[in-house]
């Protein structure tokens, strides 16, 4: 094995292993930075064009994957994930829900998740990350939770993963003007690693309200953690993958069809998964095209 292939093995080793930042000359206390001056940085939920959109889906080696995600189901809170001293575990629940469950719009529902004090992940996020692209696409995409990247930009799938996110997309004729795409977490879990199955339950209301508002015609979930969690199953993505669903809930006026994918870090560590990655997106086009 040569320089470059250990020093590879290396980077990828410390980003699992959750040290995925680079440190500075002069430690940085991101609990202490200014709030004003950390939203400032996040864009607001809208329509943009794609800057990083690239021809094919191409899955390199070359690209490093973060963490693999195991699958959490979600449970009743636990206090341990609700912000101390706020709320109890249900309380924080409750709140979750009566704020969701009134937002009328994507900018209230934006509006009352920046005001959730319920789950501690907000405590240790930089950003909240919404959602992006367009919020009237028939097409909405929902992966697990943002990763460092994304908690800087205040964007989601911007990173690695969001990179090859982009390719399949376009690879089915989409961009971000075409497709709506948020997460099951709007804020990051420190380190990337698993939400605990409370953190899920928390932030459920909130993903699930915005399914609601966008209303698309299809609901791609991407990846173990959104499928399990929005599909309510407890098989991973080897079996949800390769079928479609019924996604319904209270305030849609009809089901949506929801497919499960990979999630694209899998995929940027699995490449014997392409082929089937590539199966779904065309399931996916073929949906699209019949719904129009
Ligand atoms: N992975 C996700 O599931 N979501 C993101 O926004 C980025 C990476």
């Amino acid at each position: 094995m040569n320089a470059d292939a250990d020093l590879k093995k290396l980077l990828l080793w410390h980003i699992e292993a959750g040290a995925d930042e680079a440190i500075l000359d002069h430690p940085v206390n991101h609990y202490h930075a200014q709030a004003g001056e950390r939203q400032s940085q996040a864009r607001q939920p809208q329509t943009f064009k794609n800057p990083m959109k690239s021809g094919n889906m191409a899955m390199g080696m070359d690209e490093v994957a973060p963490a693999p995600a195991s699958a959490p189901r979600p449970s009743s809170a636990s206090n341990s994930t609700s912000s101390p001293g706020l709320h109890t575990a249900d309380e924080a629940l409750h709140d979750a829900r009566s704020l969701a469950h009134s937002a009328e719009s994507m900018e209230e529902l934006a509006e009352k998740l920046r005001s959730y004090e319920g789950c501690s992940l907000k405590k240790t996020a930089i950003n909240m990350v919404f959602g992006d692209g367009n919020a009237e696409a028939h097409i909405m995409f929902v992966g697990e939770a943002p990763g460092a990247d994304e908690d800087r930009l205040g964007r989601p799938f911007v990173g690695v993963s969001g990179q090859l996110l982009d390719r399949m997309i376009s690879a089915i004729g989409l961009d971000r003007d075409s497709a709506y795409i948020s997460n099951i977490l709007p804020w990051r879990p420190p380190g990337n690693r698993n939400p605990t199955p409370a953190e899920v339950s928390l932030c459920l209301p909130f993903i699930e309200r915005q399914i609601e508002l966008v209303a698309p015609h299809i609901l791609v979930l991407v990846g173990g953690v959104a499928a399990k969690t929005l599909l309510g199953r407890k098989e991973g993505i080897m079996k949800l993958r390769g079928q479609w669903f019924d996604y319904a809930s209270a305030g849609l006026s009809c089901p949506i069809k929801a497919r499960a994918i990979f999630h694209p870090a899998y995929l940027l560590r699995s490449q014997a998964q392409k082929q089937k990655a590539w199966q779904d997106l065309l399931e996916i086009k073929t949906q699209m095209n019949s719904a129009k």
